[in-house]
C-alpha cells in the first residue's frame, strides 16, 4: 500500500540521530515523517545515561544553538551536573550531565509530539525505494510505502546487529530491541561500501545491594551548571550523587581467567571497538601493569535503583562478569539487574558521502549517527541535525549547508568523517580541532545561532533571548573599552585591593581585565567601574573575549590565511587521471575519495602538498 501523503523528508529512526534530524527538518517547515520500531524507545539511550563531557559538550551546545533538542531535554533530565576541566582555559572546559534515562526520553518524545509538521510512524522500514540513482521513500515491515524526497537513514547499531556475552551470540539492535537484518541485507544490495564495528556496555546493578557507606562520593557541581542556551537551573529536577569504586587485582584475575571465553579474544568479534572506550578486559589486556581502574557508579533516575557502574564495560561471560563485578569494594553483594554485552553491527563508510552527509551515489539519501561509524549520543544528534537540515534543502531544491571546521566542531566532525573516514568507532575530542580557540561551548551561539535563524532553524522565541543576550556582550564590551580611569580615579588601597598595585597610567576597563589576575567580578568592585551587567553568562563571555582577544584574533588571521585554498571547489565532475604530474596512485586515492573542496582533499592521507599544487594549477588552467 502507498500511504496518501507524500513528504518532504522521510527519518529512518528514533534515536539521539533520528530525533534531531526529524525535528530540525520539520522546524524547517518541511512536512517530515518519523519511521521508527517503537516510539515507546525514541531518544532512548543505548549505554550510559550521561550527555557531554569534553568535545561532547560542545558537540551539544552547536545543536541547542542550532535550535536542537539535545541540551533541553538534558537540563529537564538531568539528574547531576559538573563542569569538567573548570580550572583550564575556557577552550576545553565542557560540560557533562548524568541523566535519568526516563526523563530524558520522555523530555525528547514530548518536543517531537508537539513539534508542528512532524508525523511518527511506528514500523520497521525494510527496504528503500529508489528511482534510478536517486532515493523516493522507505518500504515497511508491514509492506506500506512512504514517499519522500529526501530520507535520512539513522539507524544506529541495528543494521544485522549481532550481541555477544561470552560465547554466545544472537541477533538484536541492542538488549531488548529486534536488529534491523532485512534493511541492512538490502543496503548491502545496493553496493553502499559496508563495514562491520562494535561496542560495548556493562552490565548494570540493584543499587539496594551495593553498600555505598564504604564509597567515595562524588556530587556534582554547585551552582549546577546548565546546559541548553535556553534552559534554566529551575529546570532541574532533584540532583543526586555518584559514587567511586576501583577494580583491584582480585578483579583481574577473575577477568583474565575468562579471556579464552571472551569472544573479542577469542576471534567470535570482527567488528572494531572504541579504542577511547574500551572494554574492561581489553583494557586489562592492554595495561596489564595497572592493578587498579576506577568505576564510577551512576544512578540511572530518580525512581529506579539501577545503577550504571561505568569503566566496566564487558563481552565475558557472565559467571565472570558476576565474580568481577563482586571482587570490588562496596559491590560485594551486588545483584546484577541486566548483563553487559558488546554489540556488533554495520555502519558504511562516510567517505562515500559529501559534507552535507548525503550520499554521493544515491540523491537525496542522507546517513547520519552510529551508522557513519561514529560512537556516542552526541556525535549522532550533531550529524542527526546537520543531515536534518541537509535533507530538509535538497527536499525543496536548495543547496547544501555545513559548517567549515572554523566555526564548528560539526564541521570538524563532518569533515573528519567524509574526508578521512573511520578506522574505528569515532568520538570528539577537543584536539581534533585546530582551531579551538575560538570553537569553546561559551560561544557556540554566538558563532551559529544567526546562522541557524537564516537556515530556519532557530524560532523566534530562541532568536529574540540570543539577540538580547548578544546585543548585552556587545554593549559592555564597548564600555569597557571606551572606560579610562587612572589614579585620580581610582585610591591606591583600591587598586592594590583590585589590582595588586596603584594605577601608574591611564587604562581602559578592557586593559585592566586583559591581566592575568584580574576578573570581571573584582574587577567591577572599583568604585570607577559603574553599573556591572547582572546577568553572569553576559560577564563571563565579556570576560572571556577580553582575555583572549589576542590569541583569538591571531586565531584568525590563521584562518584567513588557510581560507582561500580551503574553499576552492573541485567540480565533481573533475577528471583526476587528466591532471598533469599526478602520480597513479594519488590519481586513484583522489577518484576514490572525491574531495569536495582543495582543503578536504589535503587532509586525504598520502595527498601531498605537491599534489594540491598540481591540482590547483590544473583548476587554474581549466577555468
Ligand atoms: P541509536 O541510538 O542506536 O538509534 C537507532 C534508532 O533507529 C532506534 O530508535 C531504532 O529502533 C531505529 N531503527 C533501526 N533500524 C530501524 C529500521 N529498520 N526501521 C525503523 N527504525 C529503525 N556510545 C558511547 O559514546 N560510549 C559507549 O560506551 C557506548 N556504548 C554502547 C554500547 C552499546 C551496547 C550500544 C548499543 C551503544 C553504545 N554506545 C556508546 C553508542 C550510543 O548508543 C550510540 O552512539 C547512539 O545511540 C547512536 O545514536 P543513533 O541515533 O545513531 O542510533
Amino acid at each position: 500500500m502507498i500511504y496518501p501523503t507524500e513528504f518532504d523528508v522521510i527519518v529512518v529512526g528514533g534515536g539521539h540521530a533520528g530525533t534531531e534530524a526529524a525535528l530540525a527538518s520539520a522546524r524547517m517547515g518541511r512536512a517530515t515523517l518519523l519511521l521508527t520500531h517503537n516510539i515507546e524507545t525514541l531518544g532512548q539511550m543505548s549505554c550510559n545515561p550521561s550527555i557531554g563531557g569534553i568535545g561532547k559538550g560542545h558537540l551539544v551546545k552547536e545543536v541547542d544553538a542550532l535550535g536542537g533538542a539535545m541540551a533541553l531535554a538534558t537540563d529537564i533530565g538531568g539528574i547531576q551536573f559538573r563542569t569538567l576541566n573548570g580550572s583550564k582555559g575556557p577552550a576545553v572546559r565542557a560540560t557533562r550531565a548524568q541523566a535519568d534515562r526516563v526523563r530524558y526520553k520522555a523530555a525528547i518524545r514530548h518536543m517531537l509530539e508537539n513539534q508542528p509538521n512532524l508525523w511518527l510512524f511506528q514500523q520497521a522500514v525494510d527496504d528503500l525505494l529508489l528511482e534510478g540513482d536517486r532515493v523516493a521513500g522507505a518500504i515497511t515491515q508491514a509492506g506500506i510505502t512512504f514517499r519522500g524526497r529526501s530520507l535520512v537513514l539513522t539507524a544506529g547499531t541495528f543494521l544485522s546487529g549481532k550481541i555477544h556475552i561470552g560465547l554466545e551470540n544472537y541477533t538484536g539492535g541492542r538488549a531488548g530491541d529486534p536488529a534491523s537484518s532485512t534493511l541492512g541485507a538490502r543496503l548491502r544490495d545496493y553496493a553502499l561500501p559496508v563495514g562491520r564495528l562494535k561496542t560495548g556496555t556493562p552490565p548494570r546493578l540493584d543499587g539496594r545491594s551495593i553498600d555505598f557507606s564504604v564509597l567515595e562520593v562524588q556530587p556534582g557541581d554547585d551552582p549546577a551548571p546548565v546546559f541548553s542556551f535556553r534552559g534554566s537551573r529551575d529546570m532541574h529536577p532533584r540532583q543526586l550523587p555518584c559514587w567511586i569504586t576501583h577494580t583491584n587485582t582480585r578483579t583481574h584475575d577473575i577477568i583474565r581467567a575468562g579471556f579464552d571465553r571472551s569472544p573479542m579474544f577469542t576471534g567470535k568479534i570482527e567488528g572494531v571497538g572504541p579504542r577511547y572506550c574500551p572494554s574492561i578486559e581489553d583494557k586489562i589486556n592492554r595495561f596489564a601493569d595497572r592493578d587498579s581502574h576506577q568505576v564510577f557508579l551512576e544512578p540511572e533516575g530518580l525512581d529506579t535503583h539501577e545503577i550504571y557502574p561505568n569503566g566496566v564495560s564487558t563481552s565475558l561471560p557472565f559467571d565472570i562478569q558476576l565474580a568481577a563485578i563482586r571482587s570490588m569494594r562496596g559491590l560485594e553483594n551486588a545483584h546484577i539487574l541486566r548483563p553487559g554485552y558488546a554489540i556488533e553491527y554495520d555502519y558504511f563508510d562516510p567517505r562515500a558521502l559529501k559534507l552535507t552527509l548525503e550520499s554521493k551515489n544515491i540523491a537525496g539519501l542522507f546517513f547520519a549517527g552510529q551508522v557513519n561509524g561514529t560512537t556516542g549520543y552526541e556525535e549522532a544528534a550533531a550529524q542527526g541535525l546537520l543531515a536534518g537540515l541537509n535533507a530538509a534543502r535538497h527536499a525543496t531544491g536548495d543547496d547544501g549547508w555545513s559548517p567549515r571546521r572554523d566555526q564548528a566542531y560539526l564541521g570538524v566532525l563532518a569533515d573528519d568523517l567524509t574526508t578521512l573516514g573511520v578506522t574505528e568507532p569515532y568520538r570528539m575530542f577537543t584536539s581534533r580541532a585546530e582551531y579551538r580557540l575560538q570553537l569553546r561551548e561559551d560561544n557556540a551561539d554566538l558563532r551559529l545561532t544567526e546562522q541557524g535563524r537564516r537556515l530556519g532553524l532557530v524560532g523566534d522565541a530562541q532568536w529574540a533571548l540570543f539577540e538580547t543576550k548578544r546585543e548585552a556582550i556587545e554593549r559592555e564590551l564597548g564600555r569597557l573599552r571606551s572606560t579610562w580611569i587612572n589614579s585620580k580615579l581610582v585610591a591606591v588601597h583600591e587598586a592594590e585591593r583590585v589590582l595588586g598595585q596603584p594605577v601608574e597610567r591611564e587604562y581602559s576597563l578592557a586593559d585592566l581585565l586583559k591581566r592575568p589576575d584580574v576578573d570581571y567580578a573584582g574587577l567591577s568592585t572599583l568604585s570607577a567601574f559603574g553599573t556591572p551587567v547582572d546577568d553572569p553568562v553576559v560577564a563571563e563571555q565579556v570576560e572571556i573575549q577580553v582575555k583572549y582577544q589576542g590569541y583569538i584574533d591571531r586565531q584568525q588571521d590563521e584562518v584567513a590565511r588557510r581560507d582561500t585554498m580551503e574553499h576552492i571547489r573541485l567540480p565533481a565532475d573533475l577528471d583526476f587521471a587528466a591532471v598533469s604530474g599526478l602520480s597513479k596512485e594519488v590519481q586513484q586515492k583522489l577518484a576514490t575519495h572525491r574531495p569536495e573542496t582543495l582543503g578536504q582533499a589535503s587532509r586525504i592521507s598520502g595527498i601531498t602538498p605537491a599534489a594540491i599544487s598540481l591540482l590547483l594549477v590544473h583548476l587554474k588552467r581549466a577555468g
